[in-house]
């Protein structure tokens, strides 16, 4: 019978976020793929659990996806960690929740922490409708157009970002989004130093300008505010009234509905039908 697959998310800083349902699996899993051996012995030393370990990481993980597969098929149980935070969001574990599923395995994914939503909630932007857009391209085209793609975007947008890469980031999101879009830039989330600046994006390039940041850091930016509804016309209304008088409205009735509809004061409509012969 074939094992499973089970993506174990681990802390973003704190080690006490570990779940108690993550360590069991950790400690019953047959082995467990990491990002990081190093990183991963570090959380299993401080756990307490043995456990075989083999490494899947960006550059190995087409052939070393196949072997987990295998083994999977064979009848093992594998937990996938990486790094720190949920496996297969913007770290290695994709392509291989993809294999296994091509291959009929069932996959288990344990809720915990993951740095968008902790981002996402403690940002103070709207959060009713989200997309995640993960990392920006380091090269300064794609970078561009990648942005340049959501500029009439109306949901909340949350990106990762590198330290040494965020003024630049914050120069090109200026640019296509505007100075004043409202950002929220959480950084070095549930660690010791943990803080949220919630500014402008150009008060934000300012401050990071001026002093070099440092840490983790996921951007919520604002989505671009709902355009602004045209203007009722003059016409509109006097060509509303005149449907529904020749429908056999009162003129009293046709103010009131006109006014009602096209969200004007009454007074005004009333003035137009004035024009209207009887
Ligand atoms: N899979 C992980 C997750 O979803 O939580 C994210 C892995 S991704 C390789 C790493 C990025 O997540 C960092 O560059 C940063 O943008 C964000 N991140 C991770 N931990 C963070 C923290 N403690 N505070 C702020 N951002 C964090």
């Amino acid at each position: 019978m074939a094992g499973m697959l089970y993506l174990v998310p681990t802390p973003i800083g704190n080690l006490g976020d570990i779940s108690q349902r993550c360590r069991e699996t950790l400690e019953q899993a047959d082995f467990i793929a990491a990002e990081d051996t190093r990183v991963t012995l570090k959380l299993l030393n401080h756990l307490g659990i043995k456990k075989s370990l083999v490494s899947y990481y960006e550059h190995n993980k087409t052939f070393k996806g196949e072997q987990i597969v295998e083994r999977i098929l064979s009848g093992e149980t594998c937990a996938l960690v990486s790094d720190a935070g949920s496996p297969a969001i913007s770290d290695p574990g994709e392509d291989l929740v993809k294999q296994c599923a091509a291959a009929g395995i069932t996959v288990c994914a344990i809720p915990g922490p993951c740095a968008v939503i902790t981002a996402l909630s403690i940002s103070g932007q709207s959060t009713g409708r989200f997309c995640f857009e993960g990392f920006l391209s380091t090269a300064k085209k794609s970078r561009r157009e990648h942005l340049e793609s959501l500029k009439e975007e109306r949901r909340t947008m949350v990106f990762y970002e590198a330290p040494h890469k965020l003024t630049a980031t914050l120069a090109d999101m200026v640019q296509t989004f505007g100075p004043d879009r409202s950002v929220s830039l959480c950084r070095e989330l549930t660690k010791l130093h943990e803080e949220v600046i919630r500014s402008t994006l150009a008060q934000a390039l300012e401050q990071y300008t001026a002093q070099p940041p440092k840490g983790e850091f996921v951007l919520v930016v604002a989505g671009a505010p709902a355009p602004e509804k045209p203007e009722t016309e003059p016409a509109d209304a006097e060509a509303r009234l005149r449907e529904l008088l020749d429908a056999g409205m009162s003129r009293k009735d046709a103010v009131k509905q006109t006014a009602q509809e096209l969200k004007l004061p009454k007074n005004t409509v009333y003035e137009l039908a004035l024009n209207i012969p009887e």
